[in-house]
């Protein structure tokens, strides 16, 4: 699909990065939040960042949209060295982010919202123009959204749409989306990707921050992997199996304590969302095709997602058994 995509994308072979990230640090007392980050980010992508909580994901994109500031390293946007002293400046280069806690004044209008976002930009004229280009940007997008809708009234996803769109009214070219999907239903969610897709293949740059490998896989058309404030590496979804994705992102896997044949009070584990290699797990023996398998019968707690689960055999990746586990577990 990657392939494909990429022509779609209309990108010659050789075309610079519109954000090139060099030796990117950036510290928090007793926290190196990014240590010497690389990133390439090509024009008219999907381009995932993928790692686990506290990998330094948010802070880095938070740096390219001028909420920090690095210690050190260079941002480089379309050919051009770029220090933003605030989001201000970022988006007037063109970057816009969709935070993952939004920052939406409810008891005001969508319309209001937006334009007390875009104040110093070619709207600061007024509320009609800016409820003009909110109706067209979100008829493009199929959002749907009443300018003058209250934001407190709306969903979580109209809320989301409306800081999508207020961003893109803002003038951004790359839009970064910080764990987009958390806060959606799984439709919620499929509905929000596809939109994403579209608007990349009519050429806004895309990055993805996330930590679920379905939607790397689905729609990344690079993903670069960070662990614990290092960019570990980027490589392509669609030649990278979820089993690589997984390893590349927790690095060594750990094996799940083996249970003696007939004991009869098991091991008690205390998980937190960790993944696990169970493939000489005796409970995991045969191949894991089901969250309700009657496999899991032998678990005392909850399976997260059966997304968490990987090299289950389906989709003919008959790769290592490795599943995510979060909550109390009784071997
Ligand atoms: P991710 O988005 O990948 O989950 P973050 O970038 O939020 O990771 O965090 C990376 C590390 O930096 C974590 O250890 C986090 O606790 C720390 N961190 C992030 N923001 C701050 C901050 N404002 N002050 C102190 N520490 C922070
Ligand atoms: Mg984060």
């Amino acid at each position: 699909m990657s392939a494909a995509n990429k022509t779609a994308a209309g990108r010659p072979p050789g075309t610079p990065p519109i954000v090139l990230l060099r030796g990117i640090c950036k510290y928090f007392p007793g926290v190196v939040a990014n240590q010497s980050i690389d990133l390439e980010v090509l024009s008219g992508e999907i381009h995932a960042l993928l790692g686990e909580n506290g990998a330094g994901k948010s802070t880095l994109m938070n740096i390219l949209t001028g909420i920090y500031q690095p210690d050190a390293g260079e941002i480089i946007v379309d050919g051009y060295a770029k220090a933003f002293a605030s989001p201000v400046e970022a988006i007037a280069a063109g970057i816009g982010m969709v935070h993952q806690h939004f920052k939406l004044v409810m008891p005001f209008t969508v319309a209001e919202n937006i334009l007390l976002a875009n104040r110093s930009s070619a709207y600061r004229s007024g509320i009609r123009e800016i409820r003009a280009a909110i109706k067209k940007q979100s008829d493009e997008l199929g959002f749907a959204l009443d300018p003058d809708r209250r934001v407190h009234t709306l969903s979580v996803a109209q809320q989301q749409q409306v800081e999508i769109v207020k961003v893109l009214v803002g003038g951004a070219k790359i839009l970064i989306l910080d764990e987009p999907t958390a806060v959606l239903t799984d439709a919620e969610a499929e509905q929000l990707l596809a939109t994403v897709q579209r608007l990349a293949r009519a050429g806004t740059t895309v990055v993805l921050i996330t930590h679920k490998l379905n939607e790397v896989k689905r729609y990344a058309d690079s993903v670069t992997i960070m662990r614990r404030g290092k960019t570990v590496a980027t490589v392509d979804p669609s030649t990278t199996t979820a089993a690589e994705l997984t390893q590349l992102t927790v690095g060594e896997t750990q094996t799940l304590p083996a249970r003696a044949q007939g004991e009869a009070t098991g091991t008690r584990l205390n998980v937190g969302a960790q993944f696990f290699n169970v493939l000489n797990h005796p409970n995991f023996a045969q191949p894991i095709s089901d969250i309700s398998s009657p496999l899991f019968g032998l678990i005392d707690g909850t399976v997260s997602t059966p997304t968490s689960i990987f090299g289950n055999g389906l989709g003919g990746d008959a790769s290592p058994r490795i599943i995510q586990l979060k909550g109390t577990f009784q071997f």
